[in-house]
């Protein structure tokens, strides 16, 4: 039998040109702005005002002008309609307040309510979506602005992602004189602006689509998903083949989970199945990486088989690319499993003496996470406490099981966004341990 490499194999770069470790495929920064955003409050009349249009509710004021406008906002994101009587003409007027100030908007409808291009089907919507991207521009203007001019598509998430599916593909053809040889495709993909449903990333520059509506443009005819400018600087090297094996690997999970309507995304649960039955006794499981060429070949076949895929030992005979493909899809999520606002909560709750008190502080703190991350999280550590317990064959304690998957759980804030400080792993893992020691009592 062949020996088993010891190193991570991953077809994606476990380091930077800089020897820095790569944790991310997808910067989180745009859609943290997102989430702190002020969200939209409504200031609604006392009671219904006469003359009121059909398409407006409690949030119509009627005729007022800006001044009492003003006094009546008084928290951010607080807005209302009015119908402007400074002008001749009839305009109805949304005003709503953000970064302290009042702002007054001329206000349309046509079946849908809309300010400029943009159309929405209600008017919270609308502000939703207004207060985005104001809040955007006005935090990460030089950002948004740089971030399209700085992308290299052989770096984008599309290439790590696809490079591999790509040439999967056109090895499939018999056309293909020379197989080995990657071949650029010469069709311009064709972008229409899309509504985004849940969570999304461009797929060139790794930055979320922020807004909750025509947040960028999707490619019909393999899927490409990206920001309207960013969409500007692709080379036509559209492959539509490669739209069948769009699957689940670098997808948002919630997102994930909505599409498939499961509690769970699948492909977990089928690796963990597939471990508990043959690999809970294996020696180095969790820390032994498969091999390449089945990894790719696993990967592929959950992206477009989905549930269907066949992974048992007459497929895999070898479990650790199983176990090393759970690890890669978890590793792969915009958003990792222990969110960015819940992991720091976890971090500070290891400084609380009591052991009850901590595993409470901790069980809170894993409450905030969206409904679809605690269900697979509280799956993930019972399964890896069940592989504890056959930790003399497996030799995988919760200590080694922390060290391996502490990265993928709770990756690395964006090393730009560091500059140089490391931030301490040790701590990472100490969580994650007591979380694996204290599944049972952490989780409902
Ligand atoms: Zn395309
Ligand atoms: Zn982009």
């Amino acid at each position: 039998m062949e020996k088993v490499e010891r190193k991570e194999v991953y077809d994606i770069p476990v380091t930077d040109e800089n020897g820095l470790p790569i944790s991310i495929v997808w910067k989180p920064d745009l859609y943290k702005l997102q989430q702190e955003s002020p969200k939209p409050q409504p200031v609604f009349a006392s009671s219904a005002v006469s003359g009121c249009p059909f398409f407006y509710g409690l949030e119509y004021h009627g005729a007022m002008n800006h001044k009492e406008a003003n006094s009546l906002l008084k928290h951010e994101g607080n807005y209302l309609v009015r119908l402007s009587v400074s002008s001749e003409e009839k305009t109805y007027t949304l005003s709503l307040r953000i970064f302290g100030r009042v702002h007054h908007y001329k206000l349309f409808y046509d079946g849908q309510h809309y300010v400029s291009q943009k159309r929405f089907n209600t008017i919270n919507d609308l502000v939703a979506d207004g207060l985005v991207t104001l809040y955007m521009e006005s935090k990460a203007g030089k950002y948004i602005h740089l971030m399209h001019s700085l992308i290299s598509y052989e770096k984008s998430p599309y290439m790590t992602l696809n490079k591999l599916k790509r040439k999967t593909i056109k090895k499939l053809k018999p056309t293909q004189l020379n197989a080995e040889e990657f071949v650029d495709y010469d069709k311009p993909h064709s972008f229409k602006t899309h509504n985004f449903k849940g969570l999304n990333w461009c797929e060139l520059c790794g930055n979320f689509l922020w807004g909750f509506t025509q947040q960028g443009v999707k490619c019909e005819d393999c899927g490409f998903s990206a920001h309207f400018k960013c969409s500007e600087k692709l080379p036509a090297d559209c492959c539509p083949d490669l739209k069948i094996f769009r699957g689940v690997f670098g997808i948002d999970l919630t997102t994930h989970v909505k599409t498939y309507k499961t509690n769970r995304p699948f492909v977990v649960d089928k690796c963990v199945e597939e471990i508990e039955k043959r690999g809970m006794s294996v020696e180095g499981i969790y820390r032994v990486s498969g091999f390449q060429e089945e990894m790719d070949s696993l990967r592929l076949a959950l992206d477009k088989d989905g549930k269907a895929t066949i992974m048992g030992d007459q497929a895999y005979e070898n479990i650790h690319v199983v176990a090393s493909i759970l690890k890669m899809y978890l590793r792969l999520l915009p958003i990792p499993l222990i969110t960015f606002d819940v992991h720091p909560l976890i971090i500070r709750a290891l400084d609380i003496n009591m052991t009850w008190e901590r595993l409470a502080e901790v069980s809170t703190a894993l409450k905030k996470l969206p409904p679809a991350h605690y269900n697979t999280l509280s799956y993930l550590m019972a399964h890896l406490h069940r592989v504890t317990l056959q930790s003399e064959e497996n030799k995988m304690t919760a200590q080694n099981l922390s060290t391996v998957f502490a990265p993928t759980l709770m990756p690395m804030p964006d090393l730009i966004a560091f500059k140089g400080a490391i931030p301490d792993m040790n701590r990472d893992i100490s969580a994650l341990h007591m979380i694996i020691e204290n599944q049972n009592v952490i989780f409902d």
